[in-house]
């Protein structure tokens, strides 16, 4: 019966980009590529990194996986024990394998504690970082990885782009920013979402020679979280993340914690905030905050609600926002009758500005329910033009 093989790993040099390849049969090989100069930090004694996603592809293809390179034998065991069965939940197309791990190792602990944390420049990543400062521990390495979140076409110039605008915006917190490349998103079958979160570990995986603990950043309040079938990995993250700690590395995932106008609140009067601050979904080039997708409507308006208009001139075009203000308002209030996020934001706008967006809500409550009977081929073409009233 056919199988994957996983026997080891190489490292190749082009330039100062380092790769790291999986030496594998009866499957695609998978890269990483990291600078140089955080060499030292590679882990070359195990093939950790790359376990955890062959075992997810021997199970989208339905074949056995046999690791013959060392594995670290607390992560072989989590995931014969526990994380196999939480994919198999998650994902019921994934099919029940044999799994054979010929050598664990157990590594001492690092004789260090580095901390790291992923970094994009978005309100999040700001929050985790100027928290951690704000205690006294701020993170010793941020993380910034491809796996398959910066879309589909120029994905190279896309990831450099984004890369650059974060490692920019961190210049306050004088940490380096770690940006991990990979081919995860053209091995892999099944989409980002329904398996992000063990593209994003692998990635620090193959630095835990550098890297001692690693917070990760939840997209579910911890009471919405569960091991269940869903199309987001992210839902399992307070069970699967600390199931892929290792002897070296402690995975924790932190939650969610305040809400999105408490974060912005919090970041712009933070001291070390460099007053950059990047949100967009966004992939055309040049990379930017677009300024009317829902991710920039949302942060501007919130933005606007706490009277930080200066972030807005910083960090988005000005009188574009003012130009699409209204509509903005109006697409923001119909979209905040589904989701909690944005409604958070109206209800400061509410608090703020009082009976003066009350016209925007009400207008916002008609479109919510003119919307659904708009057809497709306008809807698209309003969609693609006018994203921000969506
Ligand atoms: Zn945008």
């Amino acid at each position: 019966m056919k199988e994957i093989s996983l026997k080891g790993l190489n490292t190749s040099l082009n330039g100062k980009v380092l790769r790291v390849q999986a030496e594998v049969s009866g499957a695609e090989p998978i890269w990483f590529e990291i600078n140089q100069k955080y060499q030292s930090m590679l882990d070359t004694k195990s093939v950790d990194a790359f376990f955890i996603l062959y075992v997810w592809i021997a199970m989208e293809m339905g074949v056995d996986l046999r690791v013959e390179a060392a594995v670290s034998k607390q992560l072989s065991d989590s995931v014969l024990n526990n994380v196999k069965n939480m994919f198999l939940i998650l994902c019921p197309r994934l099919r029940d394998i044999n799994i054979t791990v010929l050598k664990q190792i157990s590594c001492p602990p690092n004789n260090f504690y580095h901390s790291a944390t992923g970094f994009s420049g978005g309100v999040d990543s700001w929050y985790t970082a100027l928290k951690a400062v704000e205690i006294d521990n701020p993170y010793a390495y941020y993380m910034f990885a491809n796996t398959g979140q910066h879309g589909e076409y120029n994905v190279e110039e896309v990831v450099a782009q984004r890369a650059a605008i974060a490692k920019n915006a961190l210049k306050t917190l004088d940490a380096p920013l770690i940006v991990v490349d990979s081919n995860i998103d053209n091995v892999f079958k099944e989409r980002f979402q329904q398996r992000d979160v063990i593209g994003n570990i692998a990635c620090v995986l193959l630095l835990q020679e550098g890297i001692s603990s690693y917070s990760y950043s939840s997209s579910y309040a911890p009471e919405d979280s569960k091991v269940a079938e869903h199309y987001d990995m992210s839902i399992m993250d307070p069970y699967l993340i600390p199931a892929l700690s290792t002897e070296r590395i402690e995975f924790r995932p932190i939650g969610i914690g305040a809400t999105r106008i408490q974060k912005l609140r919090y970041i712009s009067n933070a001291e070390k905030f460099s007053n950059k601050i990047y949100v967009c979904i966004e992939k055309e080039l040049p990379i930017k905050n677009c300024g009317h997708c829902f991710k920039c409507r949302r942060t501007q308006l919130a933005l606007d609600s706490i009277g930080e208009m200066e972030l807005i001139k910083n960090n988005f075009g000005f009188s574009f926002f003012q130009q699409i203000r209204s509509a903005s308002l109006i697409g923001l209030f119909a979209s905040a009758r589904k989701d909690n996020l944005d409604l958070e934001v109206t209800e400061e706008l509410e608090e703020k500005y009082g009976i003066k967006v009350l016209y925007y809500k009400f207008l916002g409550t008609i479109w919510s329910v003119i919307r659904n009977y708009v057809p497709g081929g306008l809807k698209w073409r309003s969609m693609a033009k006018k994203p921000y009233l969506w």
